[in-house]
């Protein structure tokens, strides 16, 4: 078997050597599919699959997940729930669409129940529409381990959030693109991960082991035994080079002409922070909330989100830590929460604007941070805000709750609130929010200001934070922090891209947080800016 080069663009920084697991066609692909009695049965073996899987699940949780899972396999279990996607399948249609259609109308029958019990419901049959659908399409996520290279056309955060990364591995995708969520994640976790490889061809066998170059952008499938050797000498070479400058990271960050930068960082969950020493960073520029809930089953309670944002506080020890609102929507869905087949979901029911229109999922988590504000220096930031008015009616009802638990004798306090400038309207005017400080999303502001979708890899050249017009964005927010007198960061991914560093730091910008895996980088190219 001969050795298969394949070049895509780096999009998570490393090396990484495994075994392959197979993300196999994606679940659109299957509509090719047509004999109605072929599609019958993979819909039927999709479910009885689904429902194995749940079943296997209870035995490894407790209280009252057991509840939610049992009443999961009741559902695949009940003939009415599929019968009317059986009904699509005899008309011609493709099993997954069948399904998909079924279930979405299922879904929001539950959402628009007037009680609470069945609408909280509808997490559990997007769980379940899924489950069945990752089945159908031969995608299994129980067998992504975090020691294997994952290929595949694309992956979403959920299924890259299940595996454990800490073990190793590394993501390899036909499509992809460096700006995506999924990119984000792989780069906080440290997997490597190469994106834009184009068609997977194996010569004919599916691949056993592969070398991934996350730093190059280039996956070697089935090495010859002499490329392997190479490539884990250069791994170990690496691994070294990463243990001397993670040892300099621990000073503060300060430019060549005396410049000092505060380094913060953007964490997606506690765990992030396992094993990392507070003293590498002045604080926390962003905690990306919607990862924990996607995570669960349903929507975190209050007591959940207060001990997870309170763990957070209690590990930076008084530095400032910034916790940003839920972002659902985009390419985050958050199943029962965001809105299912938005014609354009970047420019949708997103950010503030989806914690407007569902008050009582937004009021849970702002009674959380008031309730962890008493914990430590905590800032919160509404993220995809557009206009002053979102600002201040987030900023009402953040009041409202803090009185309330006030009024019941609750320990708390009212964080500042601030918002994420990702917006060009929101950086065009940044001086009209009366924001207690702007955190600059490059991200999304690349995105909107460019008209160049951070997940689309056809259009990742546009997708460049350095252009002029970008760069003016920022520096124009910079100044009406200045005239406002209050802070600026930037936490977007462009903070962690040394190539930028000093083109952000020249718009006057003092702030930057980054993945806790480039804060050793960051520093070091820090020290170099001279103005
Ligand atoms: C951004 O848009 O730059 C940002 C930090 O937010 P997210 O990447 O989570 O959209
Ligand atoms: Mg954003």
């Amino acid at each position: 078997m001969t050795e298969v080069h394949l070049t895509g663009r780096p999009a998570s920084p490393g090396l990484a050597i495994g075994p392959v697991t197979l993300l196999t066609a994606a679940v659109a692909d299957r509509s090719a599919v047509g004999d109605p009695t072929q599609e019958a049965s993979a819909l039927q073996a999709a479910i009885k699959a689904a429902a194995a899987d749940i079943t296997g699940l209870i035995a490894t949780v407790q209280g009252e997940a057991v509840d939610i899972l049992e009443f999961q396999v009741a559902m695949l279990e009940d003939d009415a729930l599929a019968e009317g996607a059986y009904d699509a399948i005899s008309a011609g249609i493709a099993a997954d669409h069948a399904w998909r259609s079924a279930l979405d109308a299922e879904i929001s029958g539950y959402r628009d129940a007037t009680d609470e019990y069945f609408r909280a419901r509808a997490a559990d049959l997007a769980d379940i529409r899924d489950r069945v659908l990752a089945h159908l399409s031969g995608t299994d996520t129980a067998r992504i381990f975090g020691d294997s290279i994952v290929a595949g056309e694309d992956i979403s955060p959920t299924i890259f959030l299940a595996a454990d990364w800490t073990r190793g591995g590394a993501i390899a995708l036909a499509a992809g693109s460096p700006s995506s969520h999924v990119a984000m994640l792989a780069r906080a976790r440290g997997a490597p991960m190469v994106v834009g490889l184009g068609p997977l061809s194996w010569n004919g066998h599916p691949p056993s082991l592969a070398l991934v170059d996350g730093d190059a952008g280039t996956v070697i499938f089935d090495p010859e035994p002499e490329t392997r050797r190479l490539f884990e000498h250069r791994m170990l070479a690496a691994n070294a080079a990463r243990a001397v400058a993670d040892a300099g990271r621990a000073g503060p960050a300060c430019t060549a002409d005396g410049r000092r930068i505060a380094v913060l960082l953007n964490i997606a969950a506690p765990e992030d922070l396992t094993g990392l020493d507070p003293a590498i960073c002045d604080g926390i520029g962003l905690v990306r909330t919607e990862f924990l809930f996607e995570a669960s089953h349903g929507l975190p309670d209050e007591d959940a989100q207060y001990a997870v944002y309170r763990r957070i506080l209690d590990w930076a020890e008084g530095r400032p830590v910034t916790i940003r609102t839920l972002d659902a929507g985009g390419d985050k869905p958050i199943a029962g929460l965001t809105i299912d087949g938005e014609r354009n979901p970047f420019l949708g029911l997103r950010g503030i604007r989806l914690s407007l229109a569902r008050p009582e999922v937004f009021r849970v988590q702002l009674r959380a941070l008031c309730r962890a504000a008493v914990h430590g220096t905590l800032k919160v930031m509404l993220p995809m805000v557009a206009v002053p008015s979102e600002l201040d009616g987030a900023g009402g009802m953040l009041d409202a709750e803090f009185a309330a638990l006030k009024a019941k004798g609750i320990a708390c306090a009212r964080p500042p609130l601030g918002i994420m400038v990702e917006v060009p309207a929101a950086a065009l005017r940044a001086e009209d929010f009366a924001a207690a400080f702007y955190s600059i999303g490059s991200n999304d502001l690349t995105q909107y200001t460019m008209a160049a979708a951070r997940d689309i890899g056809a259009v990742a050249d546009l997708n460049d934070t350095g252009n002029p017009a970008v760069l003016a964005l920022i520096a124009q927010t910079v100044e009406a922090g200045r005239k406002r007198g209050v802070e600026v960061s930037l936490c977007g991914d462009a903070a962690a891209d040394t190539r930028l560093t000093t083109a952000l730091l020249a718009t006057g910008l003092t702030t930057l947080s980054v993945s806790p895996i480039a804060v050793a980088r960051l520093k070091a190219a820090i020290a170099k800016v001279d103005a």
